[in-house]
């Protein structure tokens, strides 16, 4: 394989769950990769665990804050000054949360809202100048299956990821002219620690409610963020494709 080679990939939240199988996926293709995570100590652990597969692996790690912009700017150019280009972006960093509307904390609606949603814009806002410059790139974000229909509980999470479909919907229309693809992935449930570690009982549940019988794996998810991202989808822009087991319908 070596569908990304010789590119030059920024990637959010990649320290764990389906960010580090993105950044797993796309060493594996011949890509450079740049971690945006959120402390020192878990992209130093990511970036050895990624080592120990393959030494030579071109990974490294940065810590913006990503709901800062001035922030994730400053990342963005520091990666862009001394690689020359940024090829590919991946906005993965995302948090859920599952209150109901009664007892929901409007500050808790603001932390969803901004890592989920302004973060981002932010990526997108520091790194379109950047590809527009370079003749072309690829950005990519990670959606959800509950962009589509929404969920019974934690509004905030949904609304989101809706927001993510816009941000994806338009802008693929705005950069369509500078060669920037803007496209999404929607996964349906996922087995990274939140659902791993839920009781056997509840992951029966879950399966029985998805036509494919059974949970997704990262690395399912993260096989799209590669196809996405390569020359295979050269015409595939303002796509939210759906990496689900059919259980959005
Ligand atoms: P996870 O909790 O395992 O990973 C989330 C990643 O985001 C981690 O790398 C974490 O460090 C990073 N992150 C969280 N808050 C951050 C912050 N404030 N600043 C910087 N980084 C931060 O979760 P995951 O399941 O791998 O989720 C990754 C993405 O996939 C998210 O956008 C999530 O909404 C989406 N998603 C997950 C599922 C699922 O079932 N797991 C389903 C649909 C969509």
């Amino acid at each position: 394989m070596g569908l990304l080679k010789n590119k030059i990939a920024v990637v959010t939240g990649g320290t764990r769950g389906i960010g580090f199988s993105i950044v797993k996926k796309y060493l594996e293709n011949g890509a450079t990769v740049i971690m945006f995570g959120s402390r020192e100590e878990t992209v130093n652990s990511a970036i050895d665990k990624l080592k120990s597969i393959n030494e030579d692996y071109n990974v490294e790690g940065y810590y913006p804050k990503l709901t800062n912009y001035e922030d994730v700017e400053r990342a963005i150019n520091e990666v862009a000054h001394k690689y020359g280009r940024i090829d590919i972006l991946v906005n993965n960093a995302g948090v859920s949360a599952m209150e109901s509307i009664f007892d929901y904390d409007p500050k808790k609606f603001d932390d969803v809202m901004v890592l989920n949603v302004n973060s981002v814009f932010y990526g997108i806002r520091a790194v379109a100048p950047i590809m527009r410059d370079c003749g072309g790139g690829v950005i990519i974000s990670t959606s959800s299956m509950v962009s589509i229909y929404g969920q019974p509980a934690g509004v905030a999470y949904p609304a989101s990821k809706f927001a993510v479909n816009g941000l994806t919907k338009s802008l693929a229309r705005e950069l369509a002219p500078y060669n920037i693809r803007v496209n999404a992935v929607a996964p349906g449930v996922t087995n990274t620690d939140m659902v791993a570690n839920l009781p056997e009982e509840k992951r029966e549940g879950i399966k029985s409610t998805i036509p494919l019988k059974r949970i997704g794996e990262p690395d399912e998810i993260a096989d799209a963020f590669v196809y996405l991202a390569s020359d295979m989808a050269s015409y595939v822009t303002g796509e939210i494709l759906s990496v689900d087991g059919c259980a959005r319908s």
